[in-house]
């Protein structure tokens, strides 16, 4: 078992111990277990006529509240075991922001980064191609993650629909707006954390004009918190990808770093003249307010939670502290915004995103945005009353309650065989 898996049930299990469900169902156990596990093998030719057999996953966890929905995960560092936690996760993500969806997750073995364009498209077209029996706009509904984009959906919905002979385009999410896409979802993610930011805020009076905050991991999450932050007047001081961590105690231009991404597609050898490399290690000791962990899981670990010198982190990746981590953060009285609700705005816009492929009607950047900043306050503020009724528990095992409550109601309902 992975370690990313033992922090899904170690978190889940703290949500247990506060929970009084009905015995009769017990939802625990039966959360516990992913529903359908998908591994595929498939053949792609390669540019150089030799061909690679790729290795591709889906977790579909849970569907008791609808489809399955999840993101695709494209690196050459994935494991069932990880998939399988992201899955969980997302369960408990579209539970708590009462979206009508259950929980997957998908993965392609292979970097991305070490093929050619072409080939990356013969694979994410195989990807579609084996999986068409698995997915659908009713039965699971694909999205971009780590590693994957807009450009990824639309050769998905090629391969889709030539294989179904229609024209479906509610199978796939985070889709470019010419095939379908909403306006508002390349940024959404990122836009739903810095909505959250400015909830905490207004619950603590804090007036964010000047606070500072480091981001670590500057792909689609951690550049539009970035973006939108800066909007905001707060100060980034370091940032850091999987190439470099930089520090600048006067703050960086975030429009310029955006751009450099953009050209350059990762952090390697920016220099605005006032920045410096920094390891690792002092990353995250750097002064700041806030830390934005925007890569991927399990990025704080216990030397990054001593080091930590700030008064709130936001999981804007998924899972990424690790248990004892957290009892660290917890002691040192930092805050901790929870993933499975800081980083919801990319479902949520994703689901307002089949809601317009479903209807053929297509709203405007504001109108999504606007809706998405209602769904945060409402749900933020659902969790803060749970919090009041509950003062001894997190804001993560808050967000669990609601999220497992909901699939529990449902289950009820519904009856089991
Ligand atoms: P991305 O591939 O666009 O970017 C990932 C970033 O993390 C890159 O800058 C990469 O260099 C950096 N990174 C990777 N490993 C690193 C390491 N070891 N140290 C420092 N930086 C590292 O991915 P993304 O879509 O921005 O996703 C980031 C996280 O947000 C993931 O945990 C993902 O599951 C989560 N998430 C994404 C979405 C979405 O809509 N894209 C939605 C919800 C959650």
């Amino acid at each position: 078992m992975s370690n990313v898996y033992e922090l899904v049930v170690k978190q889940y299990n703290n949500a247990k111990s506060e929970y009084h469900h009905d015995k009769s169902y017990d939802i625990f156990d039966y959360l516990e277990h992913p529903k359908n596990q998908i591994i595929i093998h498939y053949p792609v030719r390669m540019d150089d006529d030799s061909i690679k057999v790729v290795e591709g996953y889906r977790v579909q966890h849970n569907n008791v509240l609808g489809p399955f929905k999840g993101g695709i995960r494209i690196s050459d560092d994935i494991s069932l075991d990880e998939i399988k936690s992201l899955a969980f996760w997302m369960t408990l993500k579209c539970s708590l922001q009462e979206l009508p969806y259950g929980g997957a997750k998908g993965g392609i073995k292979i970097d991305s980064r070490k093929i050619s364009k072409n080939e990356l498209e013969r694979v994410s077209k195989g990807y579609a191609t084996n999986m068409f029996k698995y997915i659908g706009e009713n039965r699971d509904i694909p999205a971009p993650d780590m590693g994957s984009n807009a450009q990824i959906m639309d050769w998905m919905t090629d391969a889709y629909q030539k294989k179904a002979q229609s024209h479906n385009n509610a199978v796939f999410t985070g889709k470019s707006v010419d095939c379908g896409g909403a306006k508002g979802r390349t940024q959404a993610t990122g836009y739903g954390v810095v909505e959250c930011i400015k909830l905490w805020a207004g619950t603590n009076n804090i007036n964010l004009m000047g606070k500072t905050y480091l981001v670590q991991g500057f792909g689609n999450v951690g550049s539009h918190v970035a973006l939108g932050l800066s909007d905001l007047g707060m100060v980034c001081v370091g940032i850091a990808d999987h190439t470099v961590a930089l520090e600048n105690k006067s703050g960086f231009d975030i429009k310029s770093i955006y751009n450099y991404c953009e050209n350059n597609k990762c952090l390697r050898d920016y220099n605005d003249n006032k920045c410096q490399p920094i390891s690792r290690e002092n990353f995250f000791g750097i002064k700041c307010d806030i830390v934005i962990p925007a890569a991927r899981e399990l990025e704080i670990n216990i030397k990054e939670a001593n080091q930590l010198n700030c008064s709130m982190v936001i999981e804007a990746a998924n899972g990424p502290i690790s248990p004892l981590a957290e009892d660290i953060l917890m002691k040192k009285n930092i805050t901790i915004i929870p993933d499975i609700f800081a980083n919801s705005g990319g479902v949520v816009v994703s689901y307002f995103e089949w809601l317009q492929n479903k209807r053929c009607e297509y709203w405007t950047e504001e109108e999504t945005l606007a809706k998405l900043s209602d769904r945060m306050k409402y749900i933020y503020n659902k969790v803060i009353t749970k919090m009041k009724l509950k003062p001894h528990i997190s804001m993560r095992t808050a967000c669990y309650l609601l999220a497992i409550e909901r699939i529990e109601n449902s289950v009820k309902n519904k009856g089991l065989y």
